[in-house]
């Protein structure tokens, strides 16, 4: 068997014990005789994957007991639109912090139902960076505020989180589980599964009990929070083998020790790619800046697209997958998620210096 060198944005690599473990269970799980596929959702045996993912789930990130955590679908795109559905009121504002296409398209639906704010946009620098905090200027009577943790495009995360007075919420699609953060800082954190946490098709919210109060009116069943917390995520038939690899995934994190253990790992496999970089004097040119960079995306561009291309079809031929800059920006960009090995990373790390060398 011949597994790539996978550096692709999303979906993206999953730990390959995970994967052997659902090949493994995949036609007679916990003895049923059926997969996890054809189990009912409410049945006990599928019951307990969901119980037991929220509960991983909870104390890996230390979830205190007054959020919930629920599993939705749609995708983090969805959540673009049920954010200002459910908490933004016609006559209220709602703070928006641009880093990129992302916050981009949640600031757009919001317009749908309220008055979105940029607050603070580092689009004039190509999204280069995050703002510093006296660069942003909230407002204290805004309904809420809206960032993007990690910058999947641009290759940019925010180092430490703002702080306000009005609920923050957290698009934390990429960086999710990448290392230890205070929960209670944020009034909402949603994710889509597909690049942190295991297949594409659920999507994790963790939200705060009292911001469930809050709530608009006259908002379809399915798109109202309050749906899924009063019934478990369980109101109607959730996306039952994403969440049963969700928790399969989540059992990996705590075999790796948790996320103290992650984010050290993340930083040593990160380094090892900014450090050919860094060294290669000009002929690899890191797009973000260096206060702003991601663990989780790192992109980069070669002098000339010509060289840039030939870069992309030697990496291709070696192996290695995923490297293309997104459609929109273009360039280079390696995604190196929490199952990505420390291998895969020196890997492209060495094929970097060497490309350097001939070229
Ligand atoms: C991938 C991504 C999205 C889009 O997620 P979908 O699940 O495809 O809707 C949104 N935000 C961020 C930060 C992402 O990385």
């Amino acid at each position: 068997m011949k597994r790539v060198f996978n550096f692709n944005a999303g979906p993206s690599a999953l730990p390959l014990e995970v994967l052997q473990t659902a090949q493994e269970q995949l036609v007679n799980f916990n003895n049923t005789g059926m997969s996890i596929m054809e189990l009912s959702h409410r049945s006990k045996d599928f019951e307990q994957v969901h119980n037991e993912a929220i509960e991983r789930l909870r104390k890996i990130y230390a979830v205190p007991d007054n959020y919930e955590i629920i599993f939705l679908q749609g995708g983090a795109s969805l959540q673009f639109s049920m954010i200002p559905m459910n908490f933004l009121q016609p006559n209220k504002q709602a703070d928006y912090i641009l880093t990129g296409v992302w916050s981009e398209k949640a600031l757009e639906e919001a317009k749908l139902f309220g008055t979105p704010v940029a607050v603070a946009s580092t689009k004039d620098n190509h999204y280069k960076n995050i703002p510093t905090a006296n660069q942003i200027r909230f407002n204290n009577d805004a309904a809420y505020v809206h960032i993007t943790s990690n910058n999947t495009i641009y290759g940019t995360q925010w180092q430490e989180f703002p702080t306000t007075t009005v609920p923050l919420i957290a698009d934390m699609s990429s960086d999710i589980l990448s290392k230890p953060i205070d929960v209670s800082k944020f009034a909402l954190i949603y994710a889509g599964a597909q690049k942190n946490l295991g297949p594409s098709g659920v999507t994790v919210v963790i939200i705060r009990k009292d911001l469930l109060e809050k709530t608009s009116s006259n908002i379809p069943t399915m798109l109202k929070y309050s749906t899924f917390t009063y019934n478990n995520s369980l109101y109607n038939t959730p996306p039952t083998f994403g969440i049963y690899m969700l928790g399969e995934v989540l059992k990996w994190v705590e075999k790796q020790g948790g996320l103290e253990n992650i984010a050290e790992h993340n930083e040593a496999k990160a380094k090892l790619i900014y450090d050919a970089i860094d060294e290669s004097g000009g002929f690899y040119i890191g797009h973000a800046e260096k206060e702003s960079r991601s663990l989780m995306n790192i992109t980069f561009r070669l002098a000339d697209e010509e060289l840039e291309k030939q870069f992309l079809t030697e990496a291709k031929e070696m192996g290695f997958v995923g490297l293309n800059g997104h459609r929109s920006v273009g360039g280079c960009r390696a995604s190196t998620y929490n199952a990505v090995p420390y291998e895969t990373c020196k890997a492209l790390a060495d094929f970097m210096i060497k490309f350097q060398a001939k070229h």
